[in-house]
């Protein structure tokens, strides 16, 4: 994973600063898989797009239009007083957590469908974090969430790649629409789906509707950190 500038924001409400930091590229290098099409690696990292401001809880994108500079932290490149300058003004922009995505759904920060896409999905994956992590929910209210969130991306999802089909067929097994699923996985024909389609598809004659981690092609094991 290859870094670059550090971003300066301002929060459009109160005018607190926070910092984000720009990544040039990432690699899959023994990257895990996820059913729900999330992917984690130690070369992986999604950048950070919207926040919350610590100052006064506004949600924010994390985009041209709130950034007010930019600067390097490496000292040949980046003169580190302006560095100190700003890391004192401003911390790190904090990721969402449950709550933050939430609240960025229903205060409707999303300005097209695809905005509402990412903000819904992030929401499933966080969620879906804690299920892979503790093998159960937290209550009946998280489960109650998950399945709210699940059938509000299916009524907004409009597939047409495959790897659509497969989320769309994803959400609909978490749901235990085992039959739409099926029918969703029939749309996908492309080489590099199957093996994650087969794997749903085993997923679903068992009536199995939590996510689940893929596994990697056996050409790829000796990569697998696992
Ligand atoms: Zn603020």
């Amino acid at each position: 994973m290859l870094t670059g500038s550090t971003i300066v924001y301002q929060c459009p409400k109160c005018g607190q600063l926070v910092l984000g930091q720009s990544i040039l590229s990432v690699n899959d290098i023994k990257a895990k898989y996820y059913s729900d099409g999330r992917m984690e690696g130690p070369y992986f990292c999604e950048q950070n797009s919207i926040t919350e401001c610590p100052a006064c809880s506004k949600v924010f994108w994390l985009d041209p239009k709130n950034q007010v500079d930019e600067f390097h932290e490496d000292y040949d490149r980046g003169d580190p007083q302006i560095a100190n300058h700003y890391h004192s003004l401003g911390d790190w922009a904090p990721r969402l957590d449950i709550q933050g995505w939430r609240r960025a759904i229903s205060e409707k920060v999303f300005g097209n469908l695809k905005e509402e896409l990412f903000l819904q999905k992030s929401l499933l994956w966080e969620l879906n974090k804690y299920f892979l992590k503790h093998c159960e929910w937290e209550s009946s209210e998280q489960l109650k969430l998950w399945e709210d969130t699940i059938q509000d991306l299916l009524l907004i999802i409009q597939p047409q790649r495959p790897q659509e089909y497969l989320l769309k067929a994803e959400l609909q097994r978490n749901l235990g629409q085992f039959e739409q699923a099926l029918e969703s996985l029939d749309k996908i024909t492309d080489q590099d789906y199957l093996a994650k389609a087969y794997q749903l598809h085993q997923r679903i004659l068992a009536q199995d509707r939590w996510v689940f981690r893929f596994q990697v092609p056996s050409w790829l094991w000796f990569l697998d950190s696992e």
